[in-house]
């Protein structure tokens, strides 16, 4: 094959005249929009620092949250750190954001006559407010040269070259020395919206990238472009534009608790085909319309007999054509633990495992469980692709939990658990999500004891499994760390 010859200089000109053009249909970074929308550097501060880790979509309705209640200083002042928490929940880092709302206002009055500076080196006296923050409000507020560095920025302009830094701070350092003080203030604009509709962080779209000539892609694994027939190995980068679908799965450890922790805004904002639930605790009466009837959305149910206990559910756009409950067996189904959707070219299974329990008293039952679902998938997988996603409520291997050793012989780590797995895997069955990472430290579920999400003591019990012969139809698979309101994390696959 012909070696790829990349321009010595990178073409940043040509490259950002293109960038216009191909963002123009993309959606409009949060704080962009609400810039446009208000023309308040006030709102715009307040969102900048609302955003920070946080997806658009939350920090869009955290933003209208906060607005309705504080469209000025003295409203802000009024709030108190607590209400400004339950107002923001659940941007992520809500709590310390809130304490920096909580003490904007007198800052700013202190030191700026309770007026929006509009430098850099000012804004930065300001708590919760970095140079990324600064930048930003400056050139989106004030439209004054500033370029904001963020992930995005950083990384795409070192993937192309253009610099070679480490951090943040180097790259605008860089960049005030190289990029022509014209391109500053949309640079941000342009980056931000491009990696998150194209180059993105992980697996980048570089199949459909308009940048595919000039880009030398370094340090880049591009995602692999899907295959529509799940018995050859030929892809086309057609198929993954049309047909690609995005499934999550969630435990939600109780979805009326996940209500009021901002499901709807994850779901909304996760834009999936189909949204897996597990461990739903509720019969649909007791739950609210605003979750029966999302809109755009098709809503099965499946709860244990049981009341708050157990239960799946599935959320689809595209209406199944048929819809299979539980496995048939009477001592599973009645704890509402299996739902299947079936479409044209595969099976959608969500399930949630049993726990072996303390003492493993449940072991057998979960064991029994576990062969009759793999029957299950065996005798579905003979027809179609076969998806099987859920809290499956075992780590397989030593690197999918934190102290492998402490947990050998407790529940979701007992040789007997991790010997199904072994045999789901030798039956042919892929963990999708290894077949793109096989990094440590990658984990769906945490005890709500001993901080052991923040300090990241975890297992990852959640999966998406497919057969063998549908491995081809997987595009990209993650875990969704960042995603809170239950003690575990939504995991995902995009699916051709
Ligand atoms: S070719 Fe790939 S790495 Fe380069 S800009 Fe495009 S999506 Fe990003």
């Amino acid at each position: 094959m012909k070696k790829k010859v990349f321009p010595e200089v990178f073409p940043i000109e040509s490259v950002i005249a293109t960038l216009k053009q191909e963002v123009a249909e993309y959606k409009v970074p949060i704080v962009d929009l609400i810039a446009a929308q208000t023309k308040d550097p006030l709102k715009v501060l307040l969102a900048t620092i609302l955003s920070a880790r946080t997806k658009d979509e939350v920090t869009a309705a955290a933003a209208k949250r906060l607005f309705a209640q504080a469209d000025s200083l003295e409203a802000l002042e009024q709030l108190s750190q607590k209400e400004l928490e339950r107002i923001i929940y659940p941007v992520g880092f809500f709590r310390n954001k809130a304490k920096y709302l909580a003490s904007l206002p007198a800052v700013l009055q202190q030191k700026f006559d309770g007026k929006i500076p509009d430098t850099v080196e000012e804004l930065i006296e300001l708590p919760g407010v970095g140079r990324k923050t600064a930048n930003l409000v400056v050139a989106v507020a004030f439209n004054k040269p500033a370029i904001c560095v963020d992930t995005h920025v950083h990384r795409i302009m070192n993937l192309w070259g253009y610099v070679a830094t480490k951090n943040p701070l180097q790259t605008e350092m860089a960049l005030r020395e190289k990029l022509p003080e014209k391109h500053w203030i949309q640079i941000n604009f342009l980056l931000v919206a491009f990696g998150q509709g194209t180059c993105k962080p992980r697996l980048p779209h570089c199949d459909r990238c308009v940048l595919a000539q000039d880009c030398p892609q370094l340090g880049v694994t591009p995602r692999k472009v899907p295959n529509t027939d799940r018995n050859t190995a030929k892809n086309t980068a057609k198929a993954a534009s049309s047909s690609g679908k995005k499934f999550i799965s969630w435990n939600v450890n109780g979805l009326r608790a996940a209500l009021k922790k901002g499901f709807l805004d994850v779901l909304h904002q996760a834009d999936a085909d189909i949204f897996a639930v597990q461990e739903i605790k509720a019969m649909p009466d007791q739950l609210p319309d605003e979750v029966k009837n999302i809109p755009g959305y098709r809503a099965y149910w499946y709860p244990a007999q049981k009341k708050g206990y157990a239960g799946v559910a599935l959320f689809t756009r595209k209406e199944p054509k048929e819809v299979l409950y539980g496995l048939g067996k009477e001592e599973f189904d009645r704890e509402g633990r299996v739902l299947t959707l079936e479409f044209d070219d595969f099976y959608f299974i969500t399930a949630y495992f049993p726990n072996a329990q303390h003492g493993l008293k449940r072991l057998q039952y979960k064991q029994d469980f576990n062969r009759e679902i793999l029957h299950y998938m065996d005798q579905l997988a003979k027809q179609k692709s076969v998806v099987l996603c859920g809290d499956l409520n075992v780590a397989h291997k030593e690197i999918d939990l934190a102290n492998p050793k402490a947990n050998r012989k407790n529940p979701g780590f007992c040789p007997q658990e991790r010997a199904w797995m072994d045999e789901v895997i030798n039956a042919g069955y892929l963990d999708t999500f290894r077949l793109f990472n096989q990094e440590p430290e990658q984990y769906t579920w945490w005890s709500y004891r001993f901080q052991a999400r923040a300090k990241n003591i975890g297992w990852r019990i959640d999966y998406f499994v497919v057969d063998a012969a549908s491995k081809e139809r997987v595009c990209a698979a993650a875990i969704h760390d960042d995603v809170l309101g239950s003690d575990h994390c939504p995991v995902s696959i995009d699916f051709a």
